[in-house]
């Protein structure tokens, strides 16, 4: 039976560590149950699979319990993340009264993350925006193609850009997710697309997250994926990204990806997977390209699939197809 979710409890809560002006600070994570991502609603982006994570019918009321819930967790972090698997600035998921009381309640912190698309962000809801905030906007790609056709994001990249460099002027700050591997595009076309994306970022960017797919369930990508005509990043394509930008962007470079080490999410041959993971997760607070160094033999297989799939002209999945094993992947 599909267990019933309260609309009084936030999806998630927890703590990790993250950097909040240069140094490395405890931080609350918070995933608010909203009616939902409005762009979702409509189709929704090809790698998304928020939509399971709202509910529909969520009130002002149900707002308000899930921070009352949450302020029980919170030991005054000083970094605080919100996500509402959509966007905070968008009214039908959190109303004006709500988005104040979250600036009331955490006015005392460092820094307060909430993300959001682009189209909620204007003149007036920014110059609501209290001082500790970071608005993190999900670029993807900027290449408008990309964005289009492998991702259905419904905005341009100029509609980021327009609304990154509006944050940056009333002195806030803007942390830009892009994607790594969206569907349709091989492994090296990834590559090169995450290392354009950052570019155009950087210009208003103080934080480029990289995010390798993570393969969610009921999407297009987990479509394509079951039937093996995808394959989440390698962590290699992750290094080789953030080793190609490492002293080329002034934001700060990070990836915290999602199921990472798993079939699902960005993976290396199984062996490397945590000691290459690590690896990244040491850069993403360190900024040193020194803390990339990770090896191990499946490097090679890893450059020979690039090779092999532009020989091909595909970005279907080499790997599983040549070992012939296009089974149905739980
Ligand atoms: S990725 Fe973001 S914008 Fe796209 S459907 Fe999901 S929540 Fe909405
Ligand atoms: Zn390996």
């Amino acid at each position: 039976m599909k267990e019933r979710r309260s609309p009084c409890e936030p999806e998630a809560v927890w703590k990790e560590k993250d950097l909040s002006g240069g140094k490395t600070v405890d931080a609350m994570v918070i995933i608010f149950r909203t009616n939902g991502c409005v762009w979702a609603k409509t189709g929704g982006c090809t790698m998304c699979g928020y939509r399971q994570a709202s509910l529909g019918g969520v009130t002002e009321e149900d707002l308000n319990r899930q921070l009352d819930n949450v302020l029980f967790s919170y030991k005054d972090e000083p970094f605080v993340k919100i996500y509402t698997s959509g966007s905070f600035l968008d009214e039908c998921e959190i109303p004006m009264g709500i988005r104040q009381r979250v600036f009331r309640e955490f006015a005392g912190c460092e820094r307060l993350l909430f993300e959001s698309r682009p189209e909620f962000v204007t003149e007036e809801t920014v110059k609501t925006l209290p001082r500790n905030t970071t608005v993190a906007l999900g670029l993807e790609s900027s290449d408008p193609e990309v964005l289009e056709r492998s991702i259905n994001k419904g905005f341009t990249p100029d509609d980021i850009r327009r609304a990154g460099s509006m944050i940056k002027n009333e002195g806030l700050l803007v942390r830009t997710y892009l994607i790594l591997k969206p569907p349709f595009l091989s492994e090296s076309e990834a590559i090169e697309d995450a290392e354009a994306s950052a570019l155009f970022a950087d210009g208003f960017s103080d934080e480029i997250s990289i995010n390798p797919l993570n393969v969610q369930r009921g999407t297009l990508a987990e479509r394509l994926w079951k039937n093996g005509e995808l394959r989440s990043p390698w962590i290699w394509s992750l290094i080789e990204v953030m080793e190609r930008l490492s002293g080329k962007v002034g934001a700060r470079l990070m990836s915290s990806p999602s199921g990472g080490g798993s079939q699902r999410g960005a993976h290396n041959c199984g062996a490397c997977d945590a000691s290459a993971l690590e690896a990244v997760e040491r850069f993403s607070f360190s900024g040193d390209p020194k803390d990339l160094r990770a090896s191990c033999g499946c490097k090679d297989a890893w450059i020979r699939g690039m090779t092999a799939e532009r020989l091909l002209g595909t970005a279907a999945d080499l790997d599983r197809g040549l070992n012939n094993e296009l089974i149905i992947q739980k």
